[in-house]
């Protein structure tokens, strides 16, 4: 009785049925809880196969479909096959990624990868180190490791307690709350974040950054970190990256981007120009599993500086395996991982099936489907309120101004239905409703049923 046969057909069964399913529906938390404490009393086996389809079931059903092409969400792509297929081969090998001579093949296989990411960003990919990660948050905490690393060495040693003053990271109010969870792991304290405010556009003003940076130190604060975000998550705003390079060059500050969505535009003749300045910056973080529609998770780490890397994640064991003299880094030693699945397969996977120029249409395909949700937005009586070239568009309707609750209530209404997913978002203090075109799946006439169910929610 083995299990595989009804998994590989639901493998291909669900992604022809997706279109037709709800996005989402209603769970009650107790009765889940309830039935999932009813069905399985861990004191009896059972068998796999009825395990899988029931699993399969619970899946289905208790969940936001984030590949449904109405999925209008945040940033969860749909997978494509490439991706599906190579996450059960890491699964069925199993290679071990910690030592470079347990999984040569997987290793430089990601290795290959990261140097065409590498390459599209404008790096020099023989001066770039470049790993895996497990998404963003994982790369943007390895840039503050290795920015630290690099401007205090002593500090592996003696710890933040033994610096000048308290490290400081510039970044925009509206870059990404993984900054909060980093600067108390890596032992700043969330004082050290200075978040300074953006302009209409939601974009940081570079000028503002330096004004800050001068005055902290001045007051005896050193900066450690300018971070410029290339797609902010509330409204896709890009904030000006050669513009923040000049800062941090001139203030001798490390440059981090984070680009976790916005990097993919780098695959899009049309995009590109808007992430212009990445390559000057000392770190980036691109997540695979945001828009290169591979499964989660996936996050790509690339550094300027390799040595300020070692020096980071560095560590001599008397157990793990010698490499010998081959010239490689073992990955356990210039990454925050020790353990480490072949993350990056699946990448290589999707890319080697696409092209780069094949990624690159789907990522403009997007694009431009995020420019027909404007147009008909508009049409529809909606206003777009964010501007970005990325296919992220927030916007409000006059018949929404008057109540604060009255743009939740809208997007609560579109969930509930379950012919479409949409979420809403505070912009500079003002309640908006938030679609991002985030399957390189969705159509024009999924935008259409996206712009009935709003007319419905505003109508309710
Ligand atoms: C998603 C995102 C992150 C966090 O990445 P994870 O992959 O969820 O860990 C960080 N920064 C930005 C701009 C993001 O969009």
């Amino acid at each position: 009785m083995t299990p595989w046969p009804s998994v590989v057909d639901e493998i291909a069964r669900f992604r022809d049925e997706i279109r037709e399913l709800p996005v989402s529906s209603p769970t009650d938390p107790e009765r889940l809880r309830r039935s999932l404490e009813e069905g399985y009393d861990f004191r009896r086996p059972r068998p796999l196969k009825a395990l899988a389809s029931e699993v399969v079931a619970l899946l289905r059903e208790h969940a936001v479909q984030v590949t449904h092409p109405r999925y209008f969400g945040l940033f969860n792509p749909s997978v494509r096959e490439a991706g599906i297929v190579a996450d059960t081969l890491a699964a069925l090998y199993n290679p071990q990624l910690a030592a470079w001579s347990h999984a040569p093949a997987a290793c430089e296989l990601e290795r290959l990868t990261l140097r065409a990411f590498a390459r599209a960003l404008g790096l020099d990919p023989d001066a770039t180190a470049a790993h895996f990660t497990g998404g963003g948050a994982e790369a943007n905490l390895t840039a503050v490791l290795a920015a630290l690393s690099d401007r205090w060495p002593e500090a592996r040693r003696d710890g933040l307690s033994a610096l000048p003053g308290r490290p400081s990271v510039y970044l925009s109010e509206e870059s990404h709350h993984s900054f909060v969870k980093i600067a108390r792991m890596a032992g700043l304290g969330t004082e050290a974040l200075r978040f300074v405010s953006v302009d209409d556009t939601g974009a940081l003003d570079p000028r503002a950054v330096r004004n800050r940076v001068r005055e902290d130190r001045s007051a005896g604060r050193p900066p450690l970190l300018i971070v410029g975000t290339a797609g902010t998550t509330s409204s896709g705003a890009v904030d000006p990256l050669g513009c923040l390079a000049d800062v941090a060059e001139a203030e001798g500050v490390w440059f981090h981007v984070d680009a976790a969505w916005g990097g993919a535009a780098a695959l899009s003749v049309r995009l590109r120009p808007c992430l212009a300045g990445v390559e000057r910056a000392d770190s980036v973080t691109w997540d695979a599993h945001k828009w290169l529609s591979v499964p989660m998770g996936a996050g790509m780490f690339f550094c300027r500086r390799p040595a300020a890397v070692r020096r980071a994640f560095g560590v001599a064991t008397p157990y793990m395996p010698e490499t010998g003299n081959t010239g490689v880094d073992d990955p356990f030693a210039t990454t925050v991982q020790w353990s480490r699945r072949a993350i990056g397969l699946k990448v290589f996977l999707s890319l080697a099936e696409l092209g780069l120029d094949g990624y690159g249409e789907l990522i403009e395909r997007q694009a431009a489907m995020g420019d027909r949700l404007r147009a008909k937005l508009a049409d529809a009586g909606w206003t777009v309120v964010n501007r970005t070239p990325l296919p992220l568009v927030c916007f409000s309707h006059s018949r929404l101004e008057a109540d604060p609750g009255a743009v939740r209530a809208v997007a609560g209404s579109v969930q509930r239905r379950g012919r479409a997913w949409i979420s809403d978002v505070v912009l500079r203090g003002r309640p908006a409703l938030r679609a991002c075109i985030t399957s390189y799946r969705t159509r024009e006439e999924d935008l259409d049923v996206l712009i009935e169910e709003l007319d419905r929610g505003l109508a309710a």
